[in-house]
């Protein structure tokens, strides 16, 4: 008998409206903000068997306690454009859960950030960081400002604005920001610069993803691409599959996308497609990744310009429409909700055997859905993409212990925490019922660490 069937239909049915109870509060309390809800709900749906069966949970309130922010924080930063013009963006700190450790999630400049985007990537952040089995917490902030078109030194002006006011809530003991969208090796670096005047004092551990030559840690740029490879690959191998020969498409050519694309390269995969917000590039031989990398690393230039390098390749304008192509694995490594039910459709019509979320929340709950219900191996974000902060907790240990380890070092580490993932959210789906299904099972492996934590240590 599973762990399931022991749980009685009755107190399955008990929870389920339990949860839906709390979940309606989390939807009276953050009106209008979408993501979030649907960061909530996704995890919620996957605790209903776990909850029935360790009724502890309930009893001390964990998941209302969650739900809630230790605490949000938006402020203005006011900066100076090259024309002498003075403007104002939004910034925001969301310190969601200190259970395990201190506050860790990137730092996201997109105009489309918004309280609801922080919110979910914060929520969604806890658990994810409790994948990893390191010793961090879940945070995440941001601004609504738009780095494209602006120079060096507005960006420089900008992000150290932003850091004024951050300066005074984070710390290597307390909160520790990385990079996300927008946010790559310079502008962490001009904020260690200014948090460092601000302080006095070089706490390189404040900020991961820092240059090699000022405490960053080798492999850290390459962390979530490689990780999420390699979990995908934990996946294949338990079908009897590889990366080898397979047809791959990732969307996004960022920071994740560009570091997806070189490992499933380097284990046989032909990527034929990659994007950026104005479409994708399509190329039947296989993306020609050092023109994507000198695009974009080097010139922040548009995708369409690969054609200039490989005219037979192809570019098509929009959004969705890399998800028409057909391929074996499809990795979206761009942004939430990028992929949605009808995609996930077009995708199966063409034969996707597995998909794995290098981004975060790219695929609507709907997707996921369909995925799921065609038996396509599916990888969910928190569990894909954990091995950037993984590799970024690795950072702050270097820091603290004043070492430098060989990429050949931390990228073996990197390997064993993704394959410790699958493990781990296998196994949980098993216990509970769900064998083979990575949502609820790295849902309920990342929940439970944290859950027992917040408990032993008292209501505080
Ligand atoms: P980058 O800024 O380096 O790259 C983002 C890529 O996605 C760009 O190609 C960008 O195109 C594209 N993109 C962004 N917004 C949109 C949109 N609305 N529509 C279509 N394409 C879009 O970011 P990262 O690679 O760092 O992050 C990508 C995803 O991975 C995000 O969801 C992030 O939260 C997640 N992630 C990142 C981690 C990291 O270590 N960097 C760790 C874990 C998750 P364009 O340049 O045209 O805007």
């Amino acid at each position: 008998m599973s762990t399931l069937q022991a749980v009685k239909q009755d107190e399955l049915e008990v929870t389920q409206q339990y949860i839906d109870e709390v979940f309606e509060t989390v939807m009276r309390r953050n009106p209008h903000e979408q993501e979030f809800h649907q960061a909530v709900k996704e995890i919620f749906d996957s605790l209903v068997p776990f909850l029935a069966k360790h009724p502890v949970y309930r009893k001390n309130n964990v998941l209302e306690r969650m739900i809630e922010p230790e605490r949000m924080l938006t402020f203005s930063v006011p900066w100076m454009d090259d024309e002498g013009n003075v403007k104002v963006n939004r910034g925001y700190r969301v310190q969601f859960n200190s259970a395990l450790g201190p506050y860790k999630g990137g730092l996201r400049f997109h105009p489309s950030v918004s309280a609801s985007i922080i919110k979910f990537l914060g929520f969604e952040q806890i658990f994810k960081n409790s994948l990893t089995g390191q010793p961090i917490g879940g945070g995440k902030g941001g601004a609504d400002f738009d780095p494209k078109g602006k120079s060096d030194a507005e960006i420089m002006r900008f992000t150290q604005s932003f850091m004024t006011e951050l300066s005074k809530h984070i710390g290597p003991d307390t909160d520790v920001p990385a990079g996300d969208i927008g946010v790559g090796a310079r502008e962490i670096g001009y904020m260690f610069g200014q948090y460092k005047k601000l302080r006095g004092a070089n706490e390189a551990g404040v900020l991961t993803g820092k240059g090699l030559d000022y405490g960053g840690s080798l492999a850290r740029k390459e962390a979530t691409g490689y990780g999420a490879v390699y979990f995908v690959e934990e996946m294949l191998k338990d079908q009897g599959l590889t990366f080898e020969d397979k047809t791959v498409v990732v969307s996004g050519s960022g920071n994740v996308s560009i570091y997806a694309m070189e490992k499933a390269q380097e284990l046989g995969a032909i990527v034929v497609a990659c994007s950026d917000s104005s479409g994708y590039i399509y190329d039947e031989k296989g993306i020609d990744l050092e023109i994507v990398k000198s695009l974009k690393e080097e010139q922040s230039k548009r995708i369409s310009e690969y054609l200039n390098e490989r005219p037979e390749a192809e570019f098509y304008e929009g959004g969705h429409g890399i998800w028409t192509v057909p391929c074996e694995i499809a990795l979206p490594c761009a942004t939430q909700n990028e992929l949605d039910e009808t995609s996930a459709d077009v995708l199966i019509s063409n034969g996707v055997i597995a998909v794995g979320e290098g981004a975060n929340m790219p695929s609507t709950l709907e997707a996921i859905e369909v995925f799921l219900k065609n038996g396509v191996l599916f990888g969910p974000a928190k569990a894909v993409n954990a091995g950037g902060v993984a590799v970024s907790a690795l950072e702050m240990a270097q820091n603290s212990g004043r070492l430098s380890w060989s990429f050949e070092e931390v990228d073996d580490k990197l390997k064993e925490i993704m394959k410790d993932i699958y493990k781990t959210s296998m196994e949980a789906s098993e216990k509970y019922g769900y064998s083979g299904n990575l949502v609820v099972g790295a849902n309920i492996a990342g929940f439970k660490k944290v859950a027992d934590a917040m408990i032993a240590q008292g209501v505080i």
